[in-house]
């Protein structure tokens, strides 16, 4: 099994507070990683940290085989998909452009290309029909399926996902979902932070329980039944 991303005794601090305190993460080709904790537990931190959106203070972080560092981080940034709780789309431009538009700048396509690449994408999420409506005219729902077809269509050798449903209407959620189970199904590698246990049930390769900016669990699905430490436990019956 080769390693997407492999993370060694990472330490991520803002100013004296640190977040992230010594995590040790590999995510395998094709393999999906849920990660659940607290609020305020570092998840967000660790994940942006992964491509420096927030630096790390030391430890190693190797994504697609490549070591992250200041002469790789353009390269390794370029292989990642990352949607987050709010969807960031730009609310003057088209559907279809906020997908075009990266795939132009940052990816170098032509606009032939992008513009196949964003119809492509579209589809997978259902939204093709929404390509020429502007982000404002769509639900919430729909805005964060757009966001992951923004990812997803720059054809990402890892997908990150930080809550993606959980800034939106609970009838919402089912369909952003789905949606993420279809791609999860079409083999992307995914690292995603989610409190959705039924999700994590159908899609997991993996669970991952952070608490205090450390990694306090992990194992597959069940353990969401069966959790062995007492602060999961604690958590999951929270959650409920
Ligand atoms: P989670 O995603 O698990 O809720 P975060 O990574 O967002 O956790 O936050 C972890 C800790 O870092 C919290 O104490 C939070 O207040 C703090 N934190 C997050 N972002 C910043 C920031 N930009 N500056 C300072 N502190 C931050
Ligand atoms: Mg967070």
């Amino acid at each position: 099994m080769s390693a997407i991303v492999s993370v060694r005794d990472l330490h991520v601090s803002y100013g004296a507070l640190e977040v992230v305190k010594g995590v040790d993460l590999d995510v395998a080709q094709g393999e999906k990683v849920v990660i659940m904790g607290p609020s305020g537990s570092g998840k967000s931190t660790f994940l942006r940290s992964l491509i420096w959106l927030v630096k790390p203070r030391s430890g190693r972080v190797v994504i697609d085989g490549v070591e992250v560092s200041p002469q790789t981080l353009m390269e390794v940034r370029k292989k990642i998909g990352f949607v987050f709780q709010h969807y960031n789309l730009f609310p003057h431009l088209r559907v279809v452009d906020n997908i075009v538009l990266p795939l132009v700048k940052v990816h170098k396509l032509t606009r032939a290309e992008a513009l196949q690449r964003a119809e492509e994408a579209l589809r997978v999420v259902g939204l093709l029909e929404k390509a020429r409506s502007y982000p404002l005219q769509l639900s919430g729902g729909q805005q964060q399926r757009v966001a992951i077809a923004r990812a997803l269509a720059i054809r990402p050798r890892l997908l990150m996902l930080d809550e993606p449903t959980s800034a939106l209407d609970p009838e919402l959620v089912e369909e952003v979902l789905q949606v993420l189970e279809d791609v999860a199904r079409r083999g992307t590698t995914m690292l995603i932070v989610t409190h959705e246990v039924d999700f994590a049930l159908d899609v997991a390769d993996r669970v991952v329980f952070f608490d205090g900016g450390k990694i306090v669990e992990e194992g597959p699905p069940d353990i969401l039944y069966n959790p062995a430490t007492e602060r999961f436990r604690q958590f999951l019956k929270r959650l409920h």
